[in-house]
């Protein structure tokens, strides 16, 4: 991913550095789905995608398909964000979810305010179009 928006509008701050290790979590993203890694030794998920487990060292680690459910670890209202494109986003909340399998994620929480949210409140993924080819994993009140 170029990183860029269209051609003379200046440089987008939203768009990931997709690596190969992420490149299967971008494209279920894609299709509506979250995957998460999960060590075969030990049994642990974690998230962000690495390449070995962070409890055992093991790397016999693979994906799999999280239920997609988790509850609000903590939160913050975005009121001033100057880099393309979030100053036509602001207000959005961003929020650090515990997924129900264990990892916590970094996302945005939708379809709620601040003034809705609470720290342990359940929540779901949804899925977020940020350009023609990719989705974000986003979070709404269950
Ligand atoms: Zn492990």
């Amino acid at each position: 991913m170029s990183g860029k928006g269209p051609a003379g509008s200046g440089p987008r701050f939203d768009q990931p550095l997709i690596e190969a290790e992420s490149q299967p979590y971008w494209d279920a993203l894609a299709e509506d789905r979250l995957l998460i890694k999960r060590c075969d030794d030990c049994g642990a998920f974690h998230h962000y995608p690495r390449p070995f487990c962070p409890e055992c060292w093991s790397d016999a680690v693979d994906w799999y398909e999280a239920s997609g459910r988790g509850t609000v670890y903590t939160y913050s209202t975005v009121y001033v964000n100057d880099l393309p494109p979030f100053p036509s986003q602001v207000p959005y909340v961003a929020a650090v979810v515990e997924l129900e399998e264990g990892p916590r994620m970094m996302t945005r929480l939708v379809e709620c305010t601040g003034d809705d949210i609470t720290i342990g409140m359940k929540v779901e993924v949804a899925f977020e179009p940020f350009d023609d080819e990719h989705k974000m994993a986003v979070f709404r009140p269950i």
